[in-house]
């Protein structure tokens, strides 16, 4: 593990509330934790590095722990912040960008028009497919929490910060796959050089847990688009059927 990564550990623990950390006896390694510039508020000393996720974490669990979030500046101008929507149970998580305007004030994810799109996307290729699920029947969430300023692309630190909670919802749910819509979601999940174009309607691993790459709802919305439609209704029904066969 390089000095960053275990850098990026301490930091991650240090903002959940975490003001220790403890180190097994091992041998020493190159690149222990030696290296690591002191983190304010963090005793570093002789620690080892547990696992990313708290143990026995739940979704309320994880929403206290955003609590009334300034980690980053998207706390300035957001109305709600926008945790996550549907079954907490669900074998299938669908992941977003981040919340627009319609979702800042009510608090959902994908209520907009982006959202419309993407509820009649899974019930109508449910219902064609023959398979008994609805839009409230599976989880939908974002990258990041809070709505970025006129809907810009979250940066890669907002992203960086925001996604420990992604990757907590994640983990917690254990879905049966996950479906990463766009471009945003794609690189928070998956460490891929390939553009969306490239990577949609194929199967990835975030941790082992299978990943579908496919168009966000509001590249969909956009007139000319009537291929990547097609492409975005297939990719779709390899998921359903993946999921719920
Ligand atoms: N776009 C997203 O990525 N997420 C939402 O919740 C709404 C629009």
């Amino acid at each position: 593990m390089t000095t960053d990564q275990i850098r990026a550990y301490l930091e991650y623990y240090r903002d959940l509330g975490f003001e220790s950390v403890y180190k097994l006896q091992t041998a020493p390694a190159a690149n222990s934790f030696e290296d690591v510039p002191a983190l304010p508020g963090i005793v570093a000393a002789d620690p080892v590095l547990p696992k990313l996720e708290p143990e026995l974490d739940t979704l309320e669990k994880i929403r206290l722990d955003i609590g009334d979030c300034k980690r980053c500046g998207l706390c300035e101008r957001r109305n709600k912040i926008v945790f996550g929507d549907g079954n907490g149970a669900s074998p299938l998580v669908f992941v977003g960008e981040g919340p627009g305007a319609d979702e800042d004030q009510q608090g959902i994810p994908f209520v907009g028009r982006a959202g419309q799109l993407l509820t009649q996307m899974i019930d109508n290729t449910a219902a064609k497919e023959g398979l008994p699920i609805r839009r409230a029947d599976v989880y939908i969430c974002n990258v990041v929490k809070c709505r970025p300023p006129e809907n810009r692309t979250p940066l890669p630190e907002e992203m960086e910060i925001c996604g420990q909670f992604l990757y907590r919802q994640l983990m917690t749910i254990k879905p049966k796959a996950i479906c990463a819509l766009g471009a945003t979601a794609m690189k928070a999940l998956l460490n891929t050089k390939e553009g969306i174009t490239k990577s949609r309607g194929n199967w990835h691993k975030w941790r082992d847990i299978p990943v579908m790459i496919t168009y966000h709802p509001s590249y969909l919305l956009r007139q000319y688009n009537q291929q990547a439609k097609r492409e975005a209704w297939e990719d779709l029904k390899t998921l359903l059927h993946f999921v719920y066969d």
